[in-house]
């Protein structure tokens, strides 16, 4: 008996390693970890994988070019995007390499399966193919007769004998799949794009490549390998214990939220689901496609010229305002355009003036009215109280869109609540309370104020860890922010009276002219 789903499982798509890792791949990759964090937060049991697609004729290209093999070659240039996961502060489980024996025993494990059911067979196949896609295309999908619509360059025409997988046997039990849940691809333009293309007829597809070795080899055929696809695709079940710990498979099999960008939704929306259905598995429960990133009206690409890396905008706007930026900015789903304005914006509008100005504001005020101990709450709560308490629990309902990935309405009440607290520290005037010798009202204000910075705080940290820590730290918290649990840990009235406060360092400092 295996055991019981008991784990939100998320993934990215494994990362082409030969790729510098740009701000699209860290857009991916830090939606993921904003979900993880927010899930664990809620208190889930949480498992998020990552990691790279090492095999295929790309990389046997670039390895021969370089004159290294092509295990050296992913050897060498795995670390820079294990240095990507570091510096965004990425809280990923497992990393997996798809060269790992772990891997490809299960890869092979799996296709044999396929092929002991009759859903493999062999035929030759002759088309257009881009090899920086790894994929054939119909004439029809080539922009202008001739170049790949992914990368806008000539494609080749591959003819080789390979084995296929009967895709269109599996036609009826996909749009089965759509239609009874729905979810399943997210967002709806995308679901109804691949619904059509299924209902258009599905042609079977190729499963193996003989012109070149470096892949998983298909055991009962020397000199052919899988193709690179669907040794890349069972990553997401081999990581998790697939053929090899049923424990482990039955309490994070299926995965809830598989994360990809919008050019691979094929291959995870109508291909990954056939390969699991045929082998008798569940199909994740979600696959969400987000939008490209553009700059300057150009998209982030694979290969272009306007490739940015992270660490350049890490180094001028911290990370924090890194990982808000783009999920606050732009609509998780949609395409969305970067520009070093509009992030100079969002870090002195939203960030340094008003968060970072209210915290120092208040731990200022904490600091020289009540040497810097958390007062206790006295005197009467009144109007302004109501009127920030409405706002507190309209930022913890909101927050909760964060589960459909939709980040930038979740932040968007967040920052109304943050507002809101600008708003009562002017309502209440505690300089001019102090001045009047309200001494009850103004520690009524100070402690509101501060167990708003606290609750501020826990609901920050899945977007910005950093200042999350910072702010915690500046308010005396003795407790672990990172075992905060919801709701318990977002309710008002949790901060600790006679808590020591420092201000120290500013949040969001002004920025330094780029
Ligand atoms: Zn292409």
């Amino acid at each position: 008996m295996s055991r019981e789903k008991d784990t939100f499982y998320l993934t990215t798509p494994i990362y082409y390693p030969n790729d510098l890792p740009h701000i699209g791949h860290a857009y991916t990759t830090l939606a993921a970890d904003v979900l993880a964090r927010w899930r664990r937060l809620s208190g889930d049991n949480v498992f998020f994988l990552t990691g790279t697609d090492e095999h295929g004729q790309k990389i046997a290209q670039a390895a021969a070019e370089r004159g290294v093999s092509p295990q050296q070659l992913v050897d060498d240039i795995n670390p820079r995007w294990r240095d990507m996961l570091t510096l965004l502060r990425i809280s990923n489980d497992d990393f997996i390499r798809t060269t790992e024996p772990r891997h490809t025993a299960r890869v092979q494990q799996f296709m044999q399966r396929l092929y002991d059911q009759g859903d493999l067979y062999t035929a030759t196949y002759a088309g257009p193919y881009c090899v920086r896609c790894e994929a054939y295309y119909t004439v029809e999908e080539l922009v202008d007769g001739e170049l790949c619509p992914i990368h806008r360059r000539p494609v080749e025409r591959l003819e080789q004998e390979n084995w296929f997988f009967r895709l269109s046997k599996y036609s009826d039990a996909l749009l089965a799949l759509y239609d009874q849940h729905p979810d399943f691809v997210r967002p709806q333009a995308r679901l109804n794009e691949v619904r059509s293309f299924v209902a258009a007829g599905l042609e079977d597809i190729s499963a193996s490549r003989s012109a070149f070795d470096w892949g998983v080899p298909v055991p009962w055929e020397s000199g052919h390998v899988f193709y690179v696809w669907f040794d890349a695709l069972l990553n997401y079940i081999t990581a998790v214990g697939y053929g090899e710990d049923s424990d482990e498979f039955g309490r994070r099999w299926p995965a809830d939220v598989q994360l990809i960008g919008k050019d691979i939704l094929r291959f995870h929306a109508v291909y990954w689901p056939a390969m699991l259905i045929a082998a008798g598995l569940e199909v994740p429960r979600q696959v969400f496609a987000h939008g490209f990133l553009l700059v300057g009206g150009e998209k982030m690409g694979k290969s272009n010229a306007t490739g940015i890396a992270p660490e350049q905008l890490v180094a001028h706007f911290g990370l924090d305002c890194y990982r808000y930026y783009f999920l606050r900015e732009i609509s998780f789903g949609q395409d969305g355009t970067f520009s070093w304005e509009s992030m100079t914006e969002r870090y002195t509008a939203d960030l340094a003036n008003d968060l970072g100005n209210l915290a120092n504001r208040v731990l200022n005020m904490v600091g020289s009215y009540c040497d810097a101990r958390v007062p206790a709450p006295a005197g009467p709560a009144g109007e302004p109280e109501a009127r920030l308490a409405e706002d507190h629990a309209a930022a913890v309902a909101g927050l909760q869109a964060f589960d459909r990935l939709d980040f930038m309405g979740g932040l968007a009440d967040l920052w109304t609540f943050v507002s809101g607290v600008n708003r009562y520290v002017e309502a209440r005037a505690p300089w001019a309370q102090r001045k009047a010798g309200q001494i009850d009202e103004l520690h009524r204000t100070l402690y509101t104020c501060v167990d708003a910075l606290r609750i501020i705080a826990v609901l920050i940290s899945p977007v910005m860890p950093n200042a999350a820590e910072a702010l915690w730290a500046k308010l005396g918290l003795a407790e672990d922010l990172w075992s905060q649990r919801l709701p318990q840990a977002a309710a008002a009235g949790q901060m600790p009276v006679g808590a020591i406060t420092t201000r120290g360092d500013l949040l969001f400092p002004r920025l330094e002219d780029a």
